[in-house]
């Protein structure tokens, strides 16, 4: 049989694709993530086994889908997209070196579509022409003086609790204090919050914002105000 790998989108359940929500509704077994919404785990056959992976280590991810992917329909549903910070790769590996086929369902990743929940095109004519993403749930070892130097938009991962010591480090590298930041808690869910600030505030004013959260830097964040003005006056 074969094992999905599936992107579940950013969090609202009506943001997975096509596709990946008729592999969900005809499988036998779904293994998936705590960012996953409950609506599409319900998805699922009534007698599908559910699996939830919040207790399992990568390697027993790994073999859980090794084994029941050599008989049975198996839908590994994960956060966004699987190949986004999502350890896809890895699974699919292990599935590959096993020999049990296995396909890639792309998801809509949170990259551009938490942004674009609350009005922030990740890029923008004339204001960012480039993109940036990076995994910042260890700040100590990112290059700031890279990320402070690298043009166009930032998206940190994983960053949610770490805002003010992001921005400081990207500061101290060199990254003006007045560039316009965001941060999107649980971004295209009910539970959505948005922040707005310059960098060398967004720490204090993100403080406390629950997880999952990602944080954008850069002038694109400027663009929302004229955006979000727009979106209300067509509503
Ligand atoms: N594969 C996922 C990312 C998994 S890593 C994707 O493509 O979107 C998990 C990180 O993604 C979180 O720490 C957070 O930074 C970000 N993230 C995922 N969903 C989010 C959401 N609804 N709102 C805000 N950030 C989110």
């Amino acid at each position: 049989m074969t094992v999905s790998l599936v992107g579940a989108g950013p969090g609202d359940p009506e943001l997975i694709t096509v596709r990946g929500l008729a592999r969900v509704r005809a499988c036998e077994v779904l293994v998936y993530d705590r960012l996953v919404a409950r609506e599409l785990v319900d998805e699922a056959p009534v007698n599908a086994l559910r699996i939830p992976r919040d207790s399992l280590a990568q390697h027993e991810v790994n073999a859980l889908l090794v084994r029941h992917g050599r008989g049975r329909r198996v839908v590994r549903l994960k956060g966004g997209d699987p190949f986004v910070f999502g350890r896809g790769g890895e699974e699919a590996l292990a599935l590959a070196d096993a020999g049990v086929p296995f396909e890639l369902v792309p998801g809509v990743s949170s990259l551009s579509a938490v942004p674009e929940s609350v009005h922030i095109p990740v890029t923008h004519r004339g204001v960012a022409s480039a993109v940036t993403a990076f995994a910042a749930n260890d700040v100590e070892s990112l290059d700031a003086a890279a990320l402070a130097r690298v043009p166009g938009t930032l998206v940190a991962f994983m960053g949610g609790a770490r805002v003010a010591q992001l921005a400081q480090r990207l500061i101290e590298n060199g990254k003006p204090a007045a560039t316009p930041a965001a941060v999107v808690s649980r971004g295209t869910t009910d539970d959505e919050q948005v922040v707005v600030a310059p960098l060398g505030a967004i720490g204090d004013v993100a403080k406390g914002l629950p997880t999952p959260a990602l944080v954008v830097i850069g002038e694109v964040v400027a663009v929302r105000a004229a955006l979000a003005l727009a979106a209300h006056a067509v509503a």
